[in-house]
């Protein structure tokens, strides 16, 4: 058989910044927690209901929430052991379900497939399947993001094996050991679609001379938010017809895969663990729902990232990590708020626009505080978004017609290609929080398209 040349994708915006404190490439094994939380409500577009009471025994792999717009979509516990907490928030929202992990797990048990029979299974048992062993949520529709219908056939699907930013795992540890269940997962997600499984890796992988070579469609060129599953669609979809697809990473690719294989809910997850201020560093073997506090020991001037060290989520020490995020970052809180202070020129402030001398020292790993330094102020039309934009937005044209209430025009000029990608906000010198209200504006639009 001729061997597959990847088509190559050059994504020529985005931009990766050098911080300090990014992750070692060590992989370790973490120690059990004693519990795992899962966290209904930070799972976009969902509606929760509870499935279980405190006091429930669980085995790994029972059914914990499901979403109420979809009953077949239901989130199963990481942990066997007892229903510790299910906390309700405002309206009576599920928050989060705390299990505490017993000395002796038992799990669930669903069918086995042999990996050479995943690709001629029909579609129906494999939705069936994949909605019973819990790794249906692990899928993500284009363009919002959300978790796709069971009864939805995707045109195609975009896979990225490297990932978006240092401080996330990296695709050399992520796949280690894992390359029979990453290609159970295409195997998978070629049954899925109507379409092809798009795989990605960037043109520098070293796995791009290993026996996976043979998976990957297209080597992509850019920055490292290049590799994002989002943009690598962007600019791989060939018609609007794909605008629909689904986008994954390794990570999800592989538990799919394990889950078909194993017949069990995976539950190995990779992570990790970075930032300057904390000791801990690398990448963890732990599982799904782990604790902060695995991990981190108090820092008194910390401020907790999970996921994404530009558009993750602040966690509290006593927190766990959601669903999505395979990374932790402990960054120096800032406290003081720095009036004004991008005009201020020197070499100690991190700067994307030259205003600052530090401008002139590109190779220095910078320490980010996360203070906004300043308040609120008004676009001044500079155009540093509109250079880093890896999908060819003008994000701040977007940003006017959704603060005007145009949906329709903001739509034009392509806001539901935004992969929330958060470099807008980040290079933004008026500390104006684009990526965010682009995203609400997004998801506005979705609740309309819902209802
Ligand atoms: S958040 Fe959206 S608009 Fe902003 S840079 Fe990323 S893709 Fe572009
Ligand atoms: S980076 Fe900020 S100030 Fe500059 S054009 Fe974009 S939104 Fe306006």
């Amino acid at each position: 058989m001729a061997t597959m040349v990847p088509k190559k994708v050059i994504v020529k915006k985005g931009y990766s910044l050098t911080l300090s404190g990014e992750p070692s490439a060590t992989l370790q094994k973490a120690s059990n927690p004693e519990t795992v939380g899962v966290l209904p409500s930070e799972i976009p577009f969902i509606k929760p209901k509870a499935l279980v009471k405190e006091g429930d025994a669980v085995h790994i792999g029972t059914p914990l929430f499901l979403d109420k717009h979809d009953p077949r979509v239901q989130f199963l516990s990481p942990a066997a052991g007892v229903v510790d907490r299910v906390v309700l928030g405002e309206r009576r929202r599920l928050e989060e379900i705390v299990v505490r992990v017993a000395a002796e797990e038992k799990a669930v048990s669903f069918q086995k497939y042999e990996a050479t029979a995943i690709a001629t299974t029909p579609r129906e048992q494999l939705v069936a399947a994949l909605l019973e062993r819990g790794v249906w949520p692990l899928l993500r529709e284009r363009p919002f993001g959300r978790i796709p219908s069971p009864d939805v056939v995707p045109p195609s699907v975009y896979v990225s094996l490297d990932a978006e930013d240092a401080f996330l795992p990296q695709s050399q540890v992520v796949l280690d050991g894992n390359e029979a269940y990453l290609r159970a997962g295409i195997a998978a997600l070629g049954v899925l679609t109507s379409g092809s499984v798009s795989v990605a890796l960037h043109a520098s992988s070293a796995i791009l001379k290993t026996s996976l070579k043979d998976v990957v469609t297209h080597q992509i060129s850019g920055d490292t938010t290049a590799n994002s599953p989002e943009v690598f669609h962007y600019h791989a979809k060939q018609s609007a017809a794909e605008n629909t697809a689904w986008t994954l990473g390794a990570s999800e690719v592989i538990r799919l895969g394990e889950s078909l294989l194993e017949g069990q809910y995976p539950v190995r997850q990779v992570i990790t663990v970075s930032g300057i201020m904390t000791s801990s560093n690398g990448h963890f073997l732990t599982r799904v729902g782990a604790p902060v506090a695995l991990f981190l020991k108090e820092a008194s001037a910390a401020r907790y990232v999970a996921g994404s060290v530009m558009t993750g989520r602040k966690v509290s020490h006593s927190g766990y990590l959601g669903l999505d995020e395979a990374a932790l970052v402990a960054l120096p809180e800032g406290r003081e708020q720095q009036f004004l202070s991008f005009v201020q020129p020197g070499f100690d402030k991190y700067s994307f626009s030259k205003a600052f001398l530090s401008a002139l020292l590109p190779k220095k790993a910078w320490t980010l505080p996360t203070t906004v330094n300043g308040s609120h102020r008004a676009c001044i039309e500079c155009g540093a978004c509109v250079e880093v934009c890896p999908v060819d937005l003008l994000p701040q044209l977007i940003l006017k017609q959704v603060e005007a209430n145009d949906q329709e025009e903001s739509i034009a000029l392509g806001m539901l290609d935004c992969t929330a990608c958060g470099l807008c906000t980040y290079v933004c010198p008026s500390k104006i929080e684009v990526a965010d209200t682009i995203t609400e504006a997004k998801n506005k639009v979705f609740k309309e398209l819902r209802s």
